[in-house]
């Protein structure tokens, strides 16, 4: 069976044959497991997932096929959101491997941000004036189907211990980086120990003023922000930025808004940054839906960015004409401070490219 997009929803060519199961009685025992318990539990078999969201079965050859080029991978928290029974949920759409990720226009590629001409170091990114990145974990709790790394050489891009000094060196030597970001792969999926000890090398670089964190796990493993990772988070002399990754209001749970919250209260600046997504958040209800939950959860709406061109998600790209009247609604709904920039990523500029009209 093969699913096409027609304007902005799936559809399945034969009847969803919804399941009488019950969801498998493990779910509500995940509702109590540690974030590491969880971590160790995550969802990679199309099949199981299937299961869980009582969709048919027929959907599972393209599932497989399309998870050998990008496995499946999502944490049970996450998928406890998604509405069973229903393919267009946004949060499935999100995660579920498909046909159409097997087939990509020319102007698609696996590096769609030229990444590897910014590489200095092993794990170790400098694309924009005054800030470098470092690839912190090599994996993240989800396997998002747009991400723009979704063909990542992680295996030779993440430092181990030993090899972090040369991406240290780099930071020290250049004195015009005031601001490091962790990232990934989600830097968050790493140990308490392992993030402690980065930090405490960054904080001895003189220079460096203000430590930025892009995550998806207080949305997608929200047990993951425990007081002790907070503590961790804010207690150097840094100034401290967590971005997080959401983009569909259905993803803010009562879980996810006490974890947001709380980063909010331990002194962290919490900025959120959406992608626009066909089929998923390409209407001015779902966005503005979004802003205001992000906001009643004390999370800034920061970035809405155009997808960027990774070979296998051609099928979420929303036109720019697209994007710039969702803007203009947002604009004309929302006061200023929820509405989100727009912007895209243009290899060898030297900033994100607002996109303005
Ligand atoms: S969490 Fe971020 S880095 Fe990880 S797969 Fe999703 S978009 Fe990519």
């Amino acid at each position: 069976m093969v699913l096409t997009i027609e304007r902005t929803k799936l559809v399945l060519p034969g009847p969803i044959t919804k399941k009488v199961l019950m969801i498998p009685r493990t779910i509500t025992t995940w509702q109590s497991l540690s974030w590491q318990e969880e971590l160790s539990q995550l969802i990679t078999d199309p099949e199981t997932l299937l299961d869980l969201v009582q969709l048919d079965k027929t959907l599972l050859p393209q599932a497989k096929k399309a998870a050998e080029l990008f496995p499946l991978r999502t944490t049970p928290s996450f998928a406890r959101r998604i509405r069973p029974g229903d393919i267009n949920d946004p949060l499935l759409r999100q995660i579920l491997p498909i046909d159409q990720e097997l087939h990509s226009p020319m102007e698609y590629s696996t590096d769609p941000l030229a990444e590897v001409h910014s590489t200095v170091a092993k794990g170790l990114i400098h694309k924009y004036e005054g800030r470098v990145l470092l690839v912190a974990a090599s994996q993240c709790a989800i396997n998002c189907r747009y991400c723009f790394r979704r063909h990542f050489d992680y295996a030779g891009n993440t430092p181990s211990r030993g090899e972090w000094q040369a991406a240290l060196t780099y930071i020290q030597q250049n004195d015009s980086i005031e601001e490091v970001i962790l990232s990934g792969g989600d830097p968050l999926a790493i140990s308490d120990k392992q993030i402690q000890w980065l930090i405490s090398e960054i904080c001895q670089i003189p220079h460096i003023t203000r430590l930025r964190i892009h995550t998806r796990l207080p949305i997608v493993l929200p047990s993951r922000m425990t007081s002790g990772l907070l503590d961790i988070l804010s207690q150097h002399r840094l100034q401290s930025v967590l971005v997080v990754h959401c983009n569909h209001a259905q993803e803010i749970d009562e879980e996810v808004s006490n974890a947001l919250q709380a980063i909010a209260q331990a002194g962290i600046t919490l900025l959120n940054q959406t992608v626009l997504l066909r089929g998923i958040n390409d209407d001015a209800n779902s966005l503005t839906t979004l802003s205001k939950r992000l906001f009643s959860a004390r999370a800034l709406p920061y970035y809405l960015h155009l997808l960027d061109k990774v070979n296998g998600a051609s099928h979420f790209n929303v036109e720019e004409s697209d994007a710039i009247d969702l803007h203009r609604q947002l604009l004309a709904s929302l006061p200023g401070y929820l509405v989100p920039k727009l912007v895209k990523e243009v290899p060898d500029k030297p900033s994100k490219v607002p996109i303005n009209y």
